[in-house]
């Protein structure tokens, strides 16, 4: 579980980051996640509960996340809990929901690999006091730093719209579970999520899907890649081969001496003037042998 602290991140593309440091590094390059959206997305909402006893996963939750597990890909939950902020309950009792959400989602396979908790308040007008309260994407760039995930092939799944111009803020793209639970429906930038789905299986096709389409697009890219390469390798190749057969052979003339030798004595034939042979013949009553350049 992780508290995010209010501290704003540097406003630097952190995936864009990761990559760079990977280059220089060689290790592993950033992969894709998926994050979820707590209440009303990976659990039944419970307005500001902590009692683990009253977590349930959300309908579809037990077809959706197999699939996502299947994908081996980092699983983070990112969750606004304002009621810490306004007093309604303490941080201590964050780690025990962690542990009953990791409970749930193992059983199906889909192990978590972090929480992250946004604990301030909003202002007044609702707006967040924070830089890691949803709809600002410090979670996510706080996620993606700590566990080497790359935000622009990572997806977010949630309820509302907030979750959604998080998740684009933050370079993901976003699915919306149409569960009822966005009831303002505010638009704005980022707020148009990339899929729309009933609930959490529908959410899991849709990345499934999507991530299938990223990969094997990538396939396409990296294969013609490696052909336009071997067109080039053979291209200079043959430009090499049409350069030395375009080298002239050296003539040297014949010295007075071959040239007598040479011409055919009158009344016998004359030597084949084919490369690489030798003609022999009788000059003068005696045999003769001439090696003959071409
Ligand atoms: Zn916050």
């Amino acid at each position: 579980m992780t508290m995010v602290s209010q501290r704003r991140p540097s406003s630097l593309d952190s995936s864009r980051r990761l990559h760079r440091a990977a280059g220089r590094s060689g290790v592993a390059r950033p992969r894709p996640a998926v994050f979820f959206d707590k209440d009303g997305t990976l659990v039944v909402d419970v307005p500001y509960n902590v009692d683990p006893a009253l977590i349930r996963l959300a309908p579809g939750a037990p077809e959706g996340l197999p699939m996502l597990a299947r994908l081996r890909l980092p699983l983070v939950v990112i969750s606004n809990q304002s009621g810490i902020g306004s007093g309604r309950f303490g941080a201590d009792a964050l780690p025990a929901v962690s542990d009953r959400l990791q409970v749930l989602c193992s059983a199906l396979g889909a192990s978590l690999t972090d929480c992250y908790y946004c604990p301030h308040a909003p202002q007044a007008d609702g707006t967040p006091a924070c830089g890691c309260r949803k709809p600002r994407p410090g979670m996510l760039w706080a996620a993606a730093r700590r566990h080497r995930i790359d935000l622009s092939e990572s997806w977010f799944v949630g309820d509302i719209l907030d979750d959604i111009e998080a998740a684009h803020r933050a370079g993901c793209r976003a699915v919306l579970i149409d569960n009822g639970n966005e009831t303002v429906w505010r638009d704005g930038p980022g707020r148009q999520p990339d899929a729309r789905v009933a609930d959490l299986h529908g959410a899991a096709c849709a990345i499934v899907a999507a991530l299938r389409i990223a990969r094997h697009a990538r396939r396409e890219r990296r294969a013609a890649v490696s052909k336009a390469q071997a067109r080039r390798v053979e291209s200079s190749s043959s430009l090499n081969l049409r350069s030395m057969r375009t080298v002239r052979p050296l003539r040297v003339p014949p010295t007075r001496m071959q040239s007598s030798r040479l011409a055919a004595p009158a009344g016998r034939p004359g030597p084949s003037l084919t490369r690489h042979a030798a003609a022999t013949f009788e000059a003068n009553g005696q045999d003769r042998t001439f090696g003959v350049a071409a």
